[in-house]
């Protein structure tokens, strides 16, 4: 992508209503633009990220044969009715009237929906288990929207939803999916904690957050300072008895409250005992026959009785990762994007934009990356370098490839590692093929 064609709206100065660092740079290195409180629209540049994400959620949800469905944003009252949260969900709810004076909504999340879906169709526990998901859009008219797209009112989220015959077999759907989401995080480069959370009415120990260290962060969180250490995403898949022993020992909620924290797990922890403060990213949550039971979604068991369905669902905020990969990874400077998620793995940098030899260097390397595969923004407006620095260092890309006339002459340019600060002077050729990995 050539920089002088694109739409890349960056601003100089620092946007007085962003209190984090994630929202300020995200306006900054023009990704998002407000529309009205807690509602965005994304720009190309937030847009390939966003949708980068969504691809890595995808993947890793695929991955243990959860498919993928689409689900409408609005949705019918009377499916609320049934379960009783139509009342019960309160003012977060964004409520709609259509023409035919019918009462529908903009849905917060989609376990009606998916449950109607699911007893109209499956019958038998032949079909059992079942895992399902949509990456769709939710409305929830948060009290106080705020830190960009990390409390949003409208935001993308991944909601998947698990099918079972019986509460063995939803242990195992939850397993799987607290597995992929591991995997999902380490690819996005975070390190997230699970967290067990609070279950509700039903109990048990099917709950964990998941959350990722920021000092910003809206949840108070202590953990074994080993957690951060275990890479829990190379364990076995045996869940049960490899995995949950190790989370269960070292994770626990920090209550808001002091008289509702947990003084017997902070003590056994001792001097291993860290805090600090977390951004929730995912929440996963076993429930049980809550909704199978309200909605009458029954199956045929085994032996022919009708049996309900157990069920889970399991949350990934796509949207507001994107802050919260920033709030992990930025300095001064700008954005460090990790290169799973950057919107360009390359920036090249024409530092005489006009100049012969600048111009042919950087359109042959331009051309040569492209046909390598690699997605490169090549900053060639007639900007002067010390702009154009800024701008490359604002946005993030994992790597700068810098050209000037004075390089050029010896026959070499930069190569500039966005994480490290380290720069290498190296041939065009052994830059290409640096960059082409
Ligand atoms: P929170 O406690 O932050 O309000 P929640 O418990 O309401 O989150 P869930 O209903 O579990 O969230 O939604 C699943 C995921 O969707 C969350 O883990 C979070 O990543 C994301 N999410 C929830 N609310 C918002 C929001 N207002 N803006 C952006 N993402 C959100
Ligand atoms: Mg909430």
């Amino acid at each position: 992508m050539r920089l002088s064609r694109y739409f890349l709206p960056t601003l100089k100065e620092t946007p007085s209503e962003a209190q984090i660092a994630s929202h300020r740079l995200m306006l900054r290195a023009g990704m998002i633009r407000q529309s009205s409180a807690g509602i965005y629209s994304w720009l190309p540049l937030g847009f390939r990220v966003l949708k980068r994400i969504e691809q890595i959620v995808r993947e890793e949800q695929n991955a243990i044969g959860c498919h993928e469905i689409l689900m409408p944003t609005i949705q019918p009252a009377d499916l609320w009715r049934e379960s009783k949260r139509y009342d019960a969900y309160g003012p977060e709810m964004l409520r709609i009237t259509d023409r035919h004076e019918r009462d529908m909504l903009y849905g917060p999340t989609n376990e009606e929906q998916i449950t109607d879906i699911f007893r109209t169709t499956v019958r038998s526990y032949r079909h059992l288990p079942k895992l399902l998901y949509h990456i769709q859009w939710k409305f929830r008219d948060e009290i106080r929207p705020r830190f960009g797209v990390m409390r949003g009112r409208e935001f993308l989220m991944k909601d998947a939803y698990s099918f079972d015959i019986d509460k063995a077999g939803a242990r195992l759907s939850y397993n799987k999916m607290f597995v992929s989401y591991l995997r999902t995080f380490e690819r996005l480069g975070l390190k997230a904690i699970p967290m067990k959370a609070e279950s509700g009415p039903i109990g048990g120990d099917m709950s964990h957050e998941f959350l990722i260290l920021a000092d910003t962060g809206e949840s108070e969180i202590a953990y074994h300072r080993d957690l951060l250490n275990i890479d829990l995403t190379k364990r076995d898949i045996d869940f049960d008895g490899n995995l949950q022993p190790i989370v269960d020992t070292f994770t626990l909620k920090y209550a808001a409250t002091d008289q509702e924290r947990d003084p017997v797990t902070e003590k056994n922890l001792g001097e291993n005992l860290v805090t600090g403060r977390g951004v929730e990213v995912g929440h996963i949550f076993y429930f049980g026959t809550k909704y199978s039971k309200a909605m009458n979604a029954l199956v045929t068991g085994p032996d022919g009785d009708e049996v309900m369905v157990e069920m889970g669902s399991y949350g990934i905020g796509v949207s507001r990762l994107v802050g919260g990969i920033i709030e992990a990874s930025h300095d001064e400077a700008g954005i460090i994007w990790p290169e799973s998620v950057a919107p360009f793995k390359v920036g090249l940098i024409n530092l005489k934009s006009n100049d012969a030899d600048c111009d042919t260097a950087c359109e042959g390397m331009y051309d040569a990356l492209g046909k390598a595969g690699v997605d490169v923004l090549y900053d060639d407006r007639g900007e002067r370098a010390g702009v154009k620095f800024t701008d490359m260092d604002l946005i993030g890309l994992p790597w700068q490839l810098i050209a000037g006339p004075r390089g050029l002459k010896a026959g070499t340019v930069e190569v500039k590692c966005r994480k490290t600060g380290e720069r290498q002077e190296v041939s065009i050729d052994s830059a290409l093929s640096m960059l082409s990995q």
